[in-house]
Parts: C-alpha cells; sequence; structure tokens
C-alpha cells in the first residue's frame, strides 16, 4: 500500500537537540513524503540550541519537507542584535545557554547562516482547516494579524473562527502536559498547545516532547533525553572483570601484547585475542582495531595506541584524543553500547594524567553529543591516583 504523506507539528524545542532527534527520527521516523511544521522556540534554557538548527539544516539539505516559524524566543535574539538592553533580557530568558551551545560570547558571534534562518522565519502558516502559529493571536482586535507580538506571546484567546476563516489554531508557547494535550485533540476550543514543556526537565508532567499528526490528529511523545548524563561512568578496578559489551585495551603499535593493561587482558582474555591480534598486524598510533573479548566477560576488545609522551610538542594531545574518538567509532559502528576504557598512555607511555583525564572526558562528552545511537562510557582507574583525578573532572 502506498504511504500516505503525514503532516507534523512539533513546538518549543528549546536547546533540546537529543529529544529533538529522536522524536524525528525514531519515534515518528520522518520521511521524504512527510511535511514537518515548527513551531518555534527552537532556542534558549536547554543545552543544545545550535544542536537544533543543526538539526533542521540537516534535514533540509537532506531532502526533507520543512517548514519552520519563529517563536518569541527567537524575537528576543533578534531584539538583542539590535539594542544592547535586549540582549541583557535574551540572556536571562535562556539565551545564556544558546551562546554557550556556539562557544560565543555576545549573540554577534553567533555565525550568520543561523541569524539569517533565525531572522528569516514567518509568524504564521495557513493550512487549509489549521492556523499553525507559535502564540495565537489577538482577537480583541477587528484584524488580529496585526498584532505581531501577540502572535509569539499571547497566552489566552477565544478562538474567533470568523477571523481565521473558519481555521482551528495549533499552537505552541503553552506548556501542557502531554496528557493533557491528547485530551484536547477534538478541539473544542478550536485550538490546542502542543507544547509538552520539554526543556522543564524538573516538573515530572512536562519534560516531553510532542508531535501531532495533524491530519489523524494522533500525538507522539518523546521524554527529554538531553540531561541524561548518566552515560558516563567511573569505576575504581581490574578492566578485565568488567561486564561490558566492549573492553579498550591501551596496546603497541605491533599488538603483540605487553605490560599493565595490555598484559592483563591477554592473560584473563586468553589466547583468542593474540591470534586474532596477529591477523590484523599493527595499528597505528591513535588508530583502533577491534578482535573477539575471548574468555572475557566483554564481547569484544577494542585495541587502540596512545601516544608516547614525548614533551607535550609532537601532537601527544591530538593522538590521544584520536584513540578515544576513533575506538568510539569503532563501538558504535559494530553495534555496541558500553564500553570500558582504561587511562590510555598515563602508564609506561608517560602521559601527565592530570591532562589525560581532560582529555578522555572531553572527547568522550563531545563524541556522545555529537551521536544518536547511545553508548554507555565507563572509565576504568587502576591506581587511585588516576581515580582521585577522574573524581574531580567528572565533578563527582
Ligand atoms: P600505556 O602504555 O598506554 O601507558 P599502561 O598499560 O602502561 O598503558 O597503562 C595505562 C593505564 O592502565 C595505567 O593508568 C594503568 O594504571 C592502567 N592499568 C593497568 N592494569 C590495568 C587493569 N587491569 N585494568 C585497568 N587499568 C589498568
Amino acid at each position: 500500500m502506498k504511504k500516505l504523506s503525514r503532516q507534523f507539528a512539533i513546538s518549543d524545542i528549546h536547546g533540546c537537540a537529543k529529544t529533538f532527534k529522536k522524536l524525528v527520527k525514531d519515534v515518528i521516523k520522518l520521511s521524504r513524503k512527510d511535511t514537518l511544521f515548527l513551531l518555534g522556540d527552537y532556542i534558549n534554557k536547554g543545552p543544545d540550541s545550535k544542536g537544533v538548527i543543526d538539526f533542521i539544516f540537516e534535514l533540509q539539505k537532506d531532502g526533507y519537507s520543512l517548514n519552520c516559524l519563529r517563536g518569541n524566543h527567537e524575537q528576543y535574539l533578534i531584539d538583542g542584535l539590535q539594542y544592547s538592553w535586549e540582549e541583557i533580557a535574551f540572556l536571562s530568558r535562556g539565551g545564556l545557554e544558546t551562546l554557550d551551545s556556539f562557544r560565543a560570547k555576545t549573540i554577534h558571534d553567533i555565525p550568520s547562516k543561523y541569524l539569517e534562518f533565525i531572522k528569516g522565519l514567518p509568524y504564521y502558516i495557513e493550512l487549509e482547516n489549521y492556523l499553525l502559529i507559535h502564540a495565537g493571536l489577538n482577537f480583541d482586535l477587528e484584524d488580529p494579524y496585526k498584532d505581531d507580538f501577540s502572535m509569539l506571546n499571547i497566552r489566552n484567546m477565544e478562538v474567533d473562527l470568523n477571523k481565521t476563516g473558519k481555521r482551528q489554531i495549533i499552537h505552541g508557547h503553552v506548556p501542557t502536559a502531554y496528557q493533557n494535550i491528547e485530551d484536547s485533540l477534538d478541539f473544542l476550543n478550536n485550538h490546542v498547545s502542543i507544547d509538552s514543556g520539554c526543556v522543564y526537565r524538573h516538573i515530572h508532567a512536562l519534560n516531553h516532547l510532542v508531535a501531532l499528526d495533524i491530519r489523524d490528529r494522533k500525538l507522539y511523545i518523546q521524554r527529554n533525553i538531553d540531561y541524561e548524563m548518566n552515560t558516563l561512568k567511573l569505576v575504581k578496578g581490574d578492566i578485565t572483570k568488567l561486564h561490558v559489551d566492549v573492553v579498550v585495551n591501551a596496546a603497541n603499535n605491533g599488538l603483540r601484547g605487553g605490560g599493565g593493561v595490555d598484559g592483563a587482558i591477554h592473560r584473563a582474555g586468553g589466547p583468542a585475542i593474540m591470534e586474532a591480534c596477529k591477523k590484523i598486524g599493527g595499528c597505528p598510533t591513535g588508530a583502533a582495531v577491534i578482535t573477539t573479548g575471548g574468555n572475557l566477560p566483554a564481547k569484544k576488545v577494542i585495541h587502540t595506541v596512545g601516544p608516547i609522551w614525548n614533551g607535550g610538542n609532537n601532537q601527544e594531545n591530538t593522538l590521544l584524543e584520536n584513540a578515544y574518538k576513533n575506538s568510539l567509532a569503532l563501538a558504535v559502528e559494530n553495534g555496541l553500547k558500553s564500553i570500558a576504557f582504561p587511562n590510555i598512555s598515563t602508564g609506561v607511555y608517560g602521559f601527565p594524567k592530570e591532562l589525560a583525564a581532560k582529555i578522555a572526558v572531553e572527547t568522550v562528552l563531545e563524541f556522545q553529543k555529537n551521536q544518536e545511537s547511545e553508548i554507555e562510557v565507563t572509565f576504568v582507574c587502576f591506581d587511585e591516583e588516576n581515580f582521585m583525578i577522574y573524581k574531580q573532572v567528572l565533578g563527582e
């Protein structure tokens, strides 16, 4: 049967890029035949406003049909670009988080392609039976379409269908528990808010992002996953004992085994791992290869080669970063959901431990931020010194 094209509306994403991506890709499974309407408030308050707009750009580039409207938070940014006192207002309304996501000091540092996108957003879209808008219309006016401010900010309205060409209104802006949104899909009041308060993570009834299938009046729901940081764990002990999908070995270029964690993994995992290593032959510094886990509780071993510390001016930082990045990418490629790292290069390879810990944590966080599939990462510290350093770096 031919799949009919669907029309979806989503509103008030507020920097929750991971939740937005999951809703679009995994929950509604947007196809290129569908149309997605976004009702504004992409930015502010949440952790990754840049990521939200990047995903919009990515969908557009990949040929998906998108229509994006303006929200009051986009308007705060536009006003802030013009007047310095409005910039302060913008920052106090969750704009600081937006700047952080762009690594920008002021709103003028946000790259122009994002600013142009925001400045070009329209206030509303009319479909045959519905008006899509961020907040609503001021029906006290003869011509409510003359009041831009209300379109972005109004919270209470009694819809006058004569003024909308008989269109009912789908809007965001008013955080509403998704159960209540579901109950209001009969449009008894001629309007419905589809803002399920995604970014309000401490309010149990909110904390979800929804997509409304406009034609079927069906609601798709995704819990906020943007604040789930429990994918980073710290344990003290022996990596060969861990029940994870894959453990990482701090190997050498020849994959010949050795002392430290390398020796421990080969001893505990048995000869199957060495046989696989011999077949592979070797591994450049910063790269990663994968073998069986042999007799280990872990299914697989990823062998990566960290740099030997040689004063710090020989690309040591980048090579260590690569060792973590390539191991993570290889794990994801192999469909593995949990990975444990030793403190690569901090043994006989002599990398300063604090710097190594910082690089390890930052690289993993950056990777997880850009990754749709979740991977749980454990740092395993064998020695007390590394354990204390990691505790500090992870803020535990
Ligand atoms: P490198 O050559 O990369 O420095 P090492 O094996 O010498 O590799 O040391 C890397 C880290 O692994 C060190 O911090 C060391 O304390 C730790 N280590 C040693 N044995 C184990 C083990 N069984 N489990 C986890 N970590 C270990």
